[in-house]
């Protein structure tokens, strides 16, 4: 009998757990349940519902040439998806299920409830932890408790690294064509915005692996120099890809095991950083299962939650447009609605202007990264924002606030960046761009600063004292 693979955020062949779990049984039914309107209630925008399905095409592709037919079932809510996949094993005569896991709270009630379905039905249902080399729960404290801060976490994740941790799943080999046929996709219905143009991030799974090596291959071992400059193309730009699974965690790790002499903490100062962040990934994902309060928009840091956010539509509506006369603030917010994607050093100057010199509640900031990038992903995203607003794990201390003009001229010295996403400012000598004097500015269109960095500073200051912390 065959087993049926419900891919969720997982959409590749090659080291897939669930995938090859169901293989080694026998013959394979693919199924995708897209569930738009769950989503979108859950904030993710068009940028990412697009290059998800995307995605999923060029998955079904990819299962076809091994016969594996792809089924594809449109659902309202997640609470649908029980009865929808007994419906289909049913229809198609499978014996068991199969899933990678996925960590945010809603998606591990839709898959106990879906394990416990098939149970009473009589059917086994398996959820494989894929996207992570420890379960939440494996890598605990010395008091049993989920780590809440970065560097011992990392500590333990080395040391208890194991090589079969880190092992490849083959791809399943061609199977004899079943007598189920895969489903048309349907496309992407009309969405509130319009997705960016998809050539900025082809899916699938060879543009992620292409991506892999030429990263490692010109950019890796230079990653810890380059990666703060947002000029430079330093980084990986596999986010969108590690988010929904066209590459995996070990296909990252072991291409860095193969360039560093088996080594992943130490050796190469640039992949070893690059391992870090790899790290940060799976770290936010445990504390989204170790503290579930953050999926429910609360704060780590629970005396946090009585912070005096201020309400403030239009600095918000000028956060949001790139217009805070802040140059690097606001090219950094023009990258994002432009290319879905934004450079992570510019995540945090962004994300703390908004939460300290707006002192705008960092949630409203979350919720507009998660409609507009291509990589939004509640794990990581709510860990950065909870960071830069100081209420997260490793909260960074409340005082110590980016001064945005620093971070320009640090970060982007000759203002290329600058010039590159505010075309007005790229008229104006280099050093000047970082903060445009308004006599210079003449006939250049571009706003005075929304806030006066000292006085914002303070007024945030302020609001943290009054803060109690026990
Ligand atoms: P690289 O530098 O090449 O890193 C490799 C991979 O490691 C990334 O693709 C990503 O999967 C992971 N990674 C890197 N940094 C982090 C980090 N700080 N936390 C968790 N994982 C990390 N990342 C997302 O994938 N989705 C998000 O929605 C997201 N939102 C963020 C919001 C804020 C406010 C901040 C500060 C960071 C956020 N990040 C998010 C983390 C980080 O900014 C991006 O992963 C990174 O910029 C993606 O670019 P890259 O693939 O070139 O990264």
């Amino acid at each position: 009998t065959p087993a049926i693979v419900w891919f969720r955020s997982d959409l590749r062949l090659h080291d897939n757990t669930a995938l090859a779990a169901a293989a080694r049984q026998g013959p394979v039914i693919a199924v995708f349940l897209r569930c738009l309107p769950h989503w979108q209630r859950h904030g993710h925008g068009a940028n990412k519902l697009d290059f998800w399905s995307r995605g999923v095409a060029a998955l079904g592709e990819s299962l076809a040439g091994l016969g594996i037919p792809l089924l594809h079932r449109d659902i309202d809510d997640f609470s649908e998806a029980p009865a929808t996949l007994l419906a289909i094993a049913r229809e198609t005569g499978a014996g068991a299920l199969h899933f990678n896991l996925e960590y945010p709270l809603d998606e591990q009630r839709r898959d106990r409830d879906v394990i416990a379905a098939f149970q009473e039905a009589g059917m086994a249902a398996t959820g494989h932890h894929d996207a992570v080399a420890f379960a939440p729960g494996e890598l605990l404290t010395g008091k049993g408790d989920y780590y809440g801060v970065f560097t011992p976490f990392a500590k333990a994740w080395h040391r208890q690294l194991s090589a079969e941790r880190l092992a490849l799943h083959d791809a399943p080999a061609p199977q004899a064509p079943l007598d189920i046929a895969a489903d048309p996709l349907p496309a992407l219905p009309e969405l509130d915005d319009t997705p960016i143009d998809g050539r900025i991030w082809p899916a699938g799974e060879g543009p992620a692996a292409d991506r892999l090596e030429r990263f490692l291959r010109f950019r890796g071992r230079h990653y810890q120099r380059q990666r703060d400059f947002p000029a430079i193309r330093g980084t990986s730009e596999l986010s969108p890809y590690l988010a929904l699974g066209m590459i995996s965690h070990r296909q990252c790790l072991q291409a860095v095991l193969a360039e560093n002499d088996g080594a992943l903490a130490e050796g190469d100062a640039g992949l070893t950083a690059w391992v870090s962040e790899l790290v940060w990934r799976e770290f936010y994902r445990h504390v989204a299962v170790g503290f579930p309060r953050v999926c429910r928009h609360r704060a780590f840091q629970q005396h946090t939650e009585a912070l005096a956010w201020r309400d403030d539509e239009a600095g918000f509506a000028a956060w949001c447009e790139g217009r805070t006369g802040y140059p690097l603030v606001d090219a950094a917010m023009r990258q994002l609605v432009a290319t879905g994607w934004m450079h992570n050093r510019l995540r945090m100057v962004t994300a703390m202007f908004l939460t300290k010199h707006l002192l705008i509640d960092w949630r409203r900031g979350e919720a507009f990264f998660l409609r507009h990038l291509v990589d939004g992903e509640f794990c990581a995203n709510n860990g950065g924002w909870q960071w830069a607003a100081s209420t997260g794990t490793d909260a960074a201390p409340y005082f110590r606030i980016f001064n945005p003009t620093t971070q320009s001229t640090r970060f982007d010295p000759d203002g290329t960046f600058l010039a590159e996403w505010l075309p007005a400012l790229a008229e104006l000598p280099k050093k000047a761009r970082h903060a445009p004097a308004s006599d210079l500015l003449g006939g250049v269109d571009y706003p005075a600063p929304i806030v006066d960095h000292r006085a914002a500073r303070a007024r945030a200051l302020e609001a943290f004292k009054a803060l109690k912390t026990d």
